[in-house]
């Protein structure tokens, strides 16, 4: 059984056949599934989302792309969002320089919805898009190692990943992973004791090869744990068993 720890099922792109993805997917074995979300009204739809499917659970939260809109009373009711029962993370939340974001503000609803986090005792999920150094420190100096989580779409060296894991995080693999270029993040996944490695899609996004180009969905995980299999010399079956086991720990799903 397979576990994409980090897709967006609500996405639009989806709108028009949700179900066939979702059958897909477990057809794959994919036999679970979390929503991640990027705003406060979208962690309302991803909330709306899980609710139907017994096989959904959920992250609420404000990525860097939406920090302007944080205000005063963001806190509190994301944190009432946070009580729902399929809800088993913070994010998608943390730091993105790729996009002209406004810096302050992103640093305001990282800060604070790292809080958040220790506030109600859980682990989070990190977005860190070329702002590695800032994204380590402020998890740091916020003390995110007492709850920890999954930093989604690894893209950093090794220097960076032990950084990650002495803090008690798990590092996401993606379709990234198997990308030609990308040979510093396989000398991570190769090297990263395996019980702190999850796997993902981040889906409609960044699909696995042999998908590139075109909409990626959950059931691709497997690829992504294939390759991954693959890469650390383990039996299929085993890689998948192991990775499924990290998440569900990490996200206390029974
Ligand atoms: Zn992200
Ligand atoms: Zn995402």
């Amino acid at each position: 059984m397979l576990f994409d720890t980090h897709c967006h099922l609500d996405h639009s792109k989806f709108d028009e056949d949700r179900t066939e993805v979702l059958e897909r997917a477990r057809a794959a074995g994919v036999g679970l599934m979390m929503v991640v979300s990027t705003s406060e009204a979208n962690s309302r739809q991803v909330l709306a989302l899980v609710e139907q499917h017994p096989d959904l659970y959920a992250a609420v939260g404000v990525h860097p792309s939406d920090a302007a809109a944080w205000d005063e009373g963001t806190y509190a009711r994301l944190r009432e969002l946070a009580r729902h029962p399929k809800v088993r993370a913070i994010g998608e939340i943390g730091l993105d320089y790729y996009w002209d974001y406004p810096r302050e503000a992103q640093f305001r609803a990282f800060r604070a919805q790292i809080r958040l986090a220790r506030e109600l005792g859980l682990p989070i999920v990190i977005h860190d898009r070329d702002a590695h150094e800032d994204v380590v420190r402020v998890l740091e100096e916020e003390g995110a190692g007492e709850v920890g989580g999954i930093m989604h779409c690894w893209s950093g060296d090794w220097a960076l990943a032990e950084r990650c894991l002495a803090l008690g995080f798990y590092l996401g693999f993606g379709g990234t992973l198997t990308y030609p270029r990308n040979e510093a993040i396989r000398e991570v996944a190769r090297r990263a004791p395996i019980d702190r490695i999850v796997i993902e899609t981040d889906s409609p996004y960044l699909p696995p090869v042999p998908h590139r180009g075109r909409r990626n969905e959950p059931a691709y995980v497997r690829h992504v744990a294939e390759f991954l299999a693959e890469l650390r010399g383990m039996a299929y079956p085993d890689l998948a068993a192991l990775v499924t086991a990290n998440a569900k720990r990490l996200l206390r799903i029974p």
